[in-house]
Parts: structure tokens; sequence; C-alpha cells
């Protein structure tokens, strides 16, 4: 793992920091816990950004956040249009910060880089207007026969006739 920072003359910092990386461990940082919030985006951009249905965040103060290693690994995509950046690691991909210009003060980490806990559960959605239809929103799933290890949503039964084809299907 790498040092830790030292920290500036002056400079405050909690007792407790929360570590994050990226794949290809090239890039680390980390923000003092707890962070400000931690949120679901369910904007289209975010989706696409991170190839995911939504994308979970830990929002920090950036006076509260540092660049561990790995700074010069990393790239940055600015959206003039949405006014947000978005960096990412140049050797793996992966996506390490999300900022937008109405809340400069703070930085958004993706939740799964961070290999601890954050001090912030992420309880609020936002941009659910935008939400993928396909997103699973934990309904009931059943194990998916002659296929260990897969679970599967099974289809609503919508007419007679397709109720009597899963009642065939589930007799196999
Ligand atoms: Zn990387």
């Amino acid at each position: 793992m790498p040092q830790r920072a030292k920290p500036l003359p002056g400079e405050k910092r909690s007792a407790v920091q929360a570590k994050a990386a990226c794949v290809c461990g090239a890039v680390t940082l980390e923000i003092d816990v707890p962070g400000v919030w931690a949120w679901h985006d369910h904007a289209e951009a975010s989706r696409r950004a991170q190839g995911c249905a939504y994308a979970t965040y830990v929002g920090s103060w950036k006076s509260r956040f540092r660049i561990l290693a790995g700074a010069e690994c990393l790239t940055r995509f600015e959206d003039p249009d949405r006014r947000t950046t978005r960096s990412f690691c140049a050797r793996c991909g992966t996506p390490m910060l999300y900022e937008r210009a109405r809340s400069p003060a703070i930085v958004n980490i993706p939740r799964a880089l961070f290999q601890s806990r954050t001090g912030r559960e992420p309880r609020y959605h936002m941009n659910l207007a935008e939400k993928a239809d396909w997103t699973w929103a934990g309904e009931p799933l059943v194990p998916l026969k002659d296929y260990p290890g897969v679970m599967w949503e099974r289809p609503k039964r919508k007419t007679p006739a397709s109720a009597i084809d899963s009642l065939f299907i589930a007799e196999d």
C-alpha cells in the first residue's frame, strides 16, 4: 500500500481516512471520514460513464480529499454542456472523480472504489427521471435450472396462454 501523504503545515485531518484505488492500482486516493454524503446517481451520463445501471458516489469536501499516488495517470473529461468533469485512470479506465460546477467544493468518488467504510450510507437517489427501465430493483429471483449460480427473474404472466407456458417450463 502507498504511504499516507504527509500533511501540509496547518492542514487539519480527521482521525480516520478511507482509501480508494482504481483496478490497476496506479491511482490511489483518500478522504477524511465521514464523507459529506453518499448517493445513487441515475443520470444517463453517469450510467454511460461508469458502464453500470446507476452510479453510487461518496461526496467529499475537496479540502478533506487527497490523491495519494498516480495523479499523472488521471485523465480528465470536461463536459461543457452538463458543466461536469470526470477523471479516470488512463491505464485501466476506472472512473475516479466526478465534479459538478453546481457543487464546486465537493468531489464525488465512486463508492465501489473504497476498500473500507466511508462513514456515509448511500440513502439518496438523484436523477430518477433518467433511471434505466432495466435496473434491477430487488424483484424476486429464482435459481435457473441446470445453471448453478445463475438466478433469474421470471417473466410476469400477462395472458392466460403465457401463464400456461410458464407452468410447462416449471415442470421441465
Ligand atoms: Zn488504474
